[in-house]
């Protein structure tokens, strides 16, 4: 496995590389709203992810996509705040399963994954024979596997039952009702009829993701009645 701390590292350059060629949002209601959502997240997130420095950037990009890299870099395009019709509760579900995903280490899996496909194939670009076995992987050249630190590669479904299991928590505990997860899903779900979201590719479905989130709602509305009676707010009943 690769050290955190590697793609900690990698992901920061990349990320650094996408603000420069994507457009960042400049709607400071989107902005604003993502750093809300995204520093109570990580805040509970704080546990599984001690000292980690966390950076939230809305992406003015029309696909529903989202994703939260190793070492806290974390992207929202526009598109899936206009998706979720800007609802809260749905925006902080996804983050919460986006930084759940980066907690498990599952991009540090898939990359290492990768890394194993390319190490036992042919290098065919000169260029890339010379650099080490990681930079070949990280620059994508090798197998088309993406520009990004593992991030064009298909999550497992365990991997996405875990992160839908940890993500409920996480959003519920930041005090945001759990029940946006299901209706978010709903929602992408509907948008997959239209056209497949990228969002999607990187995010299969476990299998019954909406029944599996219905079958640990009970103890996540718990825990976010509690974190709305901590915030001293009123819980959505
Ligand atoms: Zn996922």
């Amino acid at each position: 496995m690769l050290s955190d701390e590697y793609l900690a590292r990698h992901s920061k350059a990349q990320f650094s590389r996408m603000k420069d060629k994507d457009s960042v949002s400049s709607d400071s209601n989107y902005r604003e709203m993502i750093q809300r959502i995204g520093e109570r997240i990580a805040g509970v997130a704080q546990v599984d992810l001690p000292g980690t420095e966390w950076e939230f950037v809305v992406f003015e990009k029309p696909e529903p996509n989202a994703f939260a890299m190793p070492g806290g870099k974390v992207g929202v395009n526009s598109g899936l705040i206009k998706l979720a019709n800007e609802n809260e509760d749905e925006i902080a579900a996804v983050i919460g399963h986006e930084i759940a995903h980066v907690a498990f280490r599952h991009s540090n899996k898939r990359m290492s994954q990768a890394m194993g496909i390319a190490l036992g194939g042919v290098i065919l670009d000169t260029a890339m024979r010379k650099k080490s076995s990681s930079e070949r992987v990280l620059a994508g050249g090798a197998y088309g596997i993406g520009t990004s630190v593992g991030m064009a590669l298909p999550f497992s479904r365990k991997q996405e039952k875990e992160a839908d299991h940890r993500g409920l928590y996480y959003s519920a505990m930041a005090g945001y009702d759990p029940r946006g997860a299901i209706s978010f899903w709903k929602k992408m779900q509907n948008e997959k009829k239209r056209k497949m979201p990228e969002f999607l590719s990187t995010h299969p479905n476990p299998g019954n993701r909406i029944e599996f989130l219905q079958s640990n709602m009970d103890r996540a509305f718990a825990l976010y009645v509690n974190a709305k009676k901590a915030r001293g707010e009123k819980p959505n009943l």
